[in-house]
């Protein structure tokens, strides 16, 4: 049985191998249904699965966006700790540089 596409709801969908998806730099080619008419792609399910165990296993996955934190006082004013996943994902070392920017009410830190 043919599926109708869900997106433009004209065209069909065909067995495709070659879909592309990028995450973080990295290119992952699965496999999926293409629209024959409006060229959407929808990678099968299981395929999904595999590309964001990978990526996770890359340390790519996007995490939480968001982590709470409190701010501690030390004799030289106020200590952020980094949460542990996230040093391990950016690889980050004690005595590592880093640029704290001011972007509105938000603090912005990259490791340099
Ligand atoms: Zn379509």
């Amino acid at each position: 049985m043919v599926r109708k596409c869900p997106v433009c709801e004209k065209g069909e969908f065909v067995e495709v191998q070659d879909i592309v998806m990028e995450i973080e730099g990295y290119i992952f080619v699965v496999s999926g249904h293409r629209c024959t008419k409006c060229k959407e792609e929808f990678p099968y399910g299981k395929e999904t699965e595999k590309v964001i165990g990978v990526a996770k296993r890359l340390g790519v996955w996007p995490e939480p966006l968001k982590l709470y934190r409190h701010l501690s006082k030390s004799a030289g004013g106020l200590m952020l700790r980094v949460p542990v996943d996230l040093e391990r994902q950016m690889n980050l070392q004690e005595g590592c540089e880093v640029a704290i920017a001011k972007l509105g009410n938000k603090l912005v830190i990259e490791p340099l």
